[in-house]
């Protein structure tokens, strides 16, 4: 009953909590943080990598961890 490593996980961005302090946006050096249509950041699943910087750098908890389906 080993366990699959293949669970997949992603961040995403709370807009509401985010008080666009750009953190984040420092932290990331993968393009994965962007400004988006609404003028709020978000976070481009595409480019990003999952390393967490932007969760850990994030001081008002507007970055969460979320299982993916696979
Ligand atoms: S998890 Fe890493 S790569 Fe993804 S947006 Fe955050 S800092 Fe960028
Ligand atoms: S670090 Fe957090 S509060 Fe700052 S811009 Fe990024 S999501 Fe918003």
């Amino acid at each position: 009953m080993a366990e699959k490593k293949s669970i997949k996980f992603s961040y995403v961005l709370n807009a509401v909590k985010c008080m666009a302090c750009a953190a984040c946006e420092l932290e990331c050096k993968f393009n994965g943080i962007y400004i988006d249509d609404t003028a709020n950041y978000a976070i481009n699943p595409v480019n990003c990598t999952r390393c967490g910087k932007c969760f850990r750098a994030c001081p008002s908890g507007a970055i969460s961890k979320v299982d993916v389906a696979a």
